[in-house]
């Protein structure tokens, strides 16, 4: 899967997470049963959302794991290929630290 849609399907996992959550609170005040119904829908695309992350938050050109600052990373801090064009990031430090 493209690390683009990766993203996207992250953030709309999130999104889905936080509105249901949010329903949950606010309209769930007199009815529990809809709370619960709303939060645990909540859970389960946390836990979804999750399972994306764990599964192709990763580097396409070297594997590596892009857990830590996910939305912010261009380049692979692994490898040092740009993620969407997998050109080496210019300039120096590239070579010879470890
Ligand atoms: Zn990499």
């Amino acid at each position: 899967m493209n690390l683009k849609t990766t993203r996207r399907l992250v953030t709309i996992g999130f999104t889905v997470c936080i509105f249901t959550s949010f329903i949950g609170i606010f309209f769930g005040a007199g009815n529990p049963e809809l709370s619960n119904y709303m939060l645990t829908a909540g859970v389960i695309s946390l836990l979804f959302t999750a399972a994306i992350i764990m599964k192709w938050a990763r580097c396409p050109w070297c594997g590596g794991s892009l857990l830590r600052k996910f939305f912010k990373l261009e380049v692979c801090p692994h490898c040092h290929r740009n993620l969407e064009t997998g050109k080496k990031k210019k300039g120096h430090g590239g070579r010879g630290r470890k």
